[in-house]
């Protein structure tokens, strides 16, 4: 949603001459084509003064201003890259061109880029009015103000785009989605955010702002200062994170006019909070609700929401196909040096632009399409914008090159399942004590520990999921190990050499130092890495290997070349899980685990590592599209490990941790559906919830799903995802098609009460033993008094002269009667016994 872009040319040496630009500012302030086709060669000229003639003459721009060039020297062709920024009265045109020089005279002109309609916008302006009222309208939201003062901006009329309000306003949002009123009044108390506001920052579309933007009786007026200088201090609070583009080298900030498909609103001083409100038909989800003082998304959804359930078919544009990544590491100051060289593969014809994902802490040293460097932009979520030289044909190889160093600030370190939250006020008191405890701890640690993954950005990726292979050469200092995805194929020195050959979604490395253990005997290099302050370390080869022996037999064979368990000390327990390698936290001695959803470990002693190795295929090889099917990695990896627990431990402990984890998923199922993804307890910094739903819930529907249509018919099914999607994404609505050709079933009502839905069941169940035609038979009647209908197996349970009877219902309606012959009468009729779903049941007998 920010948009702040910041336009990057590296300039090395500039020494064009000074008169070619005096030439072009000349020719274009007096509109004199015969000037401009001095700067070119003799058989450009004509051309090129048709050129000006059309673009500069006949578009009205009157000014232009140059930056400093970028100049190379190839084989005695000097060749520039220039920027030049045109002005007519209102609009500015940014264009980038590629020159090539035939001594002081420009002998080629390629026209890379051009940014037209940039605008330098500004309030206030002179036009500030009051209005008896105010009032703007957008998508599920409406704000009014009355007695107010409006800023317009410097526009024309007929151009406006921004405007600032102030006054006595009300801002009301009322999201048309079901979950998404529910995500605000589980925040906020109420399913609509109505709340008084003092200001509001307004972008439209001109179109827009005169549809949409109502004004009564506006009259010119002077504002007293105050609100002037306070208008002009949101101006420069807000003007630049949307819509705007940063030119740093003309030392600029211009605008860009929201297209009609999109409106932003800054709501500030508002008594609930502040908040932004962003629409866009651009977007896969096109609105967007977020709290800015708590830098949270609150609400995230398209109005009409079945779109959400239907893969947005944005084509992607590129295929990452290899990257080859050199790290020079100092454990010192922690600074990485990195050169990174990507393979791309054009997917559609006619591209010449590419957009990755690079941590913005990083410094960018060049950034290069074969051997010659490219203009990129950067924007403050570390998006990076490259626009390439050439144009690609479908099928076409890209190969380029990053050269990039820095610190990579704050603890960003990814684990998986987290068991430890963030501690909330009320429990800090016993909080600081741990991490009093903790820092002294940590204070004296002797051992670093230096984990980059996924989070940290530290190599480039697309926004999309790409699976690609990579070498990973790491440099690191005497006494370090550096171990990354794929094999270990050499080490030179302090130099270590890794090659990744089957497909991965990102890369990880781990640098430490460690005691080392292997195991000879197993078909792939299985080895163990304890931290040197460990102690005697607790090493279970045996384990490992019955675990991949269970999920090869599930999911066929484990699909890498190695497999390292990493452990390391810290202060929450939880692992994670990138191809072939895993990290394992055990905790530093003082600590005690918390209770959480998302920790079995004290029934299974091996539970973070069974449900880390179910990664390698789950997560690894197949992995959830969008943050809305973040269950398709957890509650997957999750679901094997309660049929690893089921196998080894037996139905007793496998029971009691069902019912466990059902008191969790009672407690946390109202924070969100499991198709709420990442946002589950995001908001409230609700980490448990996020366990419940998104590891807990979505195991538990797979289990009951199993129970309706037997374990192999699920395992067939995830088996043939894993075929069919391997070395890509999957949606959860794609898995349920994957499970409804397996089974020939329709699972449409199974998967919207499961996982797109926060509400359980509530059942009452009434029974009675009746005798028809003199035989005597059991009625229980089920029914669901929620407003969901849910489908649901039922395990029962009764004594039937005395003699114990189980039976399964398949509850799918709302009201349901089940019949039972008997041999006597039944009593002792016990429900959802063992406990397998969650939700409330009643049970009442009938005379
Ligand atoms: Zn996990």
């Amino acid at each position: 949603m920010k948009r702040i872009l910041i336009l990057i040319i590296l300039t090395y040496s500039s020494l064009l001459s000074q008169s070619l630009f005096e030439d072009l500012k000349k020719a274009v302030e007096l509109g004199k084509p015969e000037l401009y086709s001095q700067i070119f060669v003799d058989n450009k000229k004509e051309i090129e003064t048709e050129w000006f003639e059309e673009n500069i003459i006949k578009r009205g721009f009157k000014k232009v201003e140059v930056a400093e060039p970028y100049f190379s020297s190839n084989e005695g062709v000097k060749k520039g890259i220039l920027q030049i920024l045109l002005k007519s009265e209102i609009e500015n045109e940014l264009q980038i061109w590629e020159i090539q020089m035939e001594g002081e005279k420009i002998s080629e002109k390629k026209i890379v880029k051009r940014v037209p309609e940039l605008y330098e916008v500004q309030i206030p302006s002179k036009r500030i009015e009051r209005a008896k009222e105010v009032s703007l309208l957008a998508r599920d939201i409406d704000v009014v103000f009355k007695n107010a003062i409006v800023f317009w901006d410097n526009l024309p009329i007929n151009r406006n785009t921004a405007v600032i309000i102030y006054g006595d306003g009300i801002l009301h949002f009322y999201p048309s989605s079901r979950e998404e009123r529910h995500q605000v009044s589980i925040n906020f108390g109420s399913s609509e955010i109505l709340t008084p506001i003092k200001w509001l920052y307004v972008r439209f579309s001109p179109l827009n702002l005169q549809k949409y933007f109502k004004i009564v009786e506006p009259i010119k007026i002077n504002p007293p200062q105050e609100i002037y200088d306070k208008a002009s201090e949101i101006f420069s609070q807000f003007s630049s994170l949307s819509f705007s583009i940063e030119l740093p080298a003309f030392k600029k900030i211009l605008f860009t006019l929201p297209s009609p498909q999109e409106i932003l609103i800054e709501s500030i001083e508002g008594k609930l909070g502040e908040f932004t409100y962003n629409f866009s038909t651009l977007l896969e989800e096109n609105i967007t609700f977020m709290d800015r003082k708590r830098e949270k998304i609150l609400c995230l959804y398209s109005p009409d929401e079945e779109k959400i359930r239907i893969k947005f078919s944005s084509t992607s544009l590129w295929n990452l196909l290899h990257e080859d990544i050199y790290l020079d590491f100092n454990p010192g100051d922690e600074f990485l040096n990195i050169k990174a060289k990507l393979l791309l593969e054009s997917k559609e014809d006619d591209i010449d632009s590419l957009f990755l994902r690079l941590n913005n802490s990083f410094e960018i040293k060049s950034i290069t399409e074969k051997n010659s460097p490219v203009l990129f932009m950067r924007d403050n979520q570390g998006l990076l914008s490259i626009f390439l030289a050439k144009r690609y044909k479908k099928g076409e190889m890209l190969e380029l090159s990053l050269d990039y160093s820095g610190k990579i600030y704050g603890e960003i370190e990814l684990v998986d399942i987290q068991t430890e939250k963030k501690p909330s006020p009320r429990k800090i008191g016993r909080e600081r004590k741990l991490q009093d405890r903790f820092s002294m701890l940590k204070g004296n640690r002797k051992e670093p520990f230096y984990l980059y993954s996924y989070t940290s950005l530290w190599h480039p990726l697309r926004t999309e999921w790409d699976f690609f292979t990579a070498n990973i050469t790491i440099k690191v200092p005497n006494g370090f190990t550096a171990i990354s995805n794929g094999n270990l194929v050499r080490k030179e020195g302090n130099t270590f050499f890794w090659e990744e050959r089957v497909p991965v979604k990102y890369l990880s490395v781990v640098i430490g130092r460690f005691y080392s253990y292997t195991d000879f005997e197993s078909k792939i290099p299985i080895k163990f890495f304890v931290t040197m302050e460990s102690g005697y370390p607790d090493i279970d080869f045996k384990r490992v290997k019955i675990i991949l022996k269970f999920f090869s037999s599930l999911y066929g064979e484990y699909p890498y070349e190695k497999l390292y368990v990493i452990k390391r000390k810290w202060n929450t327990l939880g692992g994670h899980s990138p191809a072939s390698f895993i990290i394992l936290n055990t905790l530093i001695k003082g600590l005690i685990p918390k209770s959480s959803p998302g920790d079995l470990s004290s029934d299974v002693r091996e539970y973070f590592l069974v449900h880390e190795i179910a990664h390698q295929w789950w997560g690894n090889i197949v992995t959830g599209r969008s943050y809305r099917d973040v269950c398709i990695p957890e509650g997957i990896s999750q679901f094997s490990t309660f049929l690893y627990i089921k196998d080894f431990y037996g139905d007793r402990v496998f029971y009691d941790i069902i019912k466990r984890i059902i008191t969790w998923i009672n407690k946390k199922s109202t924070t969100g559906s499991i198709s709420l993804g990442t946002r589950v307890g995001h908001f409230s910094d609700d980490s448990d919830a996020f366990l419940a739903v998104i590891y807990d819930k979505s195991a538990l529907a797979l289990y009951l799903l199993q129970r309706i249509l037997g374990r192999e018919v699920l395992i067939d099914s995830l088996r043939e995802v894993l075929d069919k999607y391997s070395y890509s994404d999957i949606s959860i609505g794609e898995l349920r098609k994957v499970i409804e050709r397996k089974s020939g079933t329709d699972l449409g009502k199974f998967f919207s009460g499961w996982f797109y839905n926060y509400t359980l069941p509530e059942v009452e169940i009434y029974w009675k033993n009746e005798n028809l035609n003199g035989k005597n038979y059991l009625i229980l009647k089920v029914v669901q008094k929620g407003e969901t209908e849910f489908v649901f197996p039922l395990p029962i349970q009764w004594k039937d002269n005395q003699i114990m009877r189980n039976e399964e219902l398949l509850v799918s309606k709302k009201e349901e009667v089940f019949k039972f012959s008997l041999e006597g009468k039944a009593s002792s009729l016990k429900v959802n016994k063992p406990k397998i779903v969650p939700g409330k049941f009643r049970v009442f007998k009938e005379r």
